[in-house]
């Protein structure tokens, strides 16, 4: 499914669903919100569950916490297509003597 990212809002990004308060936690069904990639990997990869459940269940919660806003302007100037690849850096020409 491609939209507009409910985190980021950059748009015509591939989502995902995340559930606010995680399935673990009694959420499979409560809310859910769309969010890209990038930014459910950088969710769970920054809080546990338990984290989520308790403290960051609804988007505006994760917007305003410190280390997802820093996260968000990072990634809103990164464009939509180029998100997930690492950066890769073209190999130095050998120097010529
Ligand atoms: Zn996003
Ligand atoms: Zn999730």
């Amino acid at each position: 499914m491609q939209g507009k990212c409910e985190f980021c809002e950059r748009d015509n990004v591939e989502l995902t669903e995340h559930h606010l308060i995680p399935i673990q936690y009694g959420g499979r069904y409560l809310e859910t919100c769309m969010i890209c990639i990038p930014c459910h990997k950088q969710i769970h990869a920054l809080y546990n569950n338990m984290e989520l459940s308790y403290r960051l269940y609804t988007i505006k919660r994760l917007k305003n916490d410190y280390k997802l806003s820093r996260f968000i302007r990072w990634i809103q100037k990164q464009p939509s297509t180029a998100i997930v690849t690492v950066k890769k850096y073209r190999k130095r020409k050998n120097t010529r003597y």
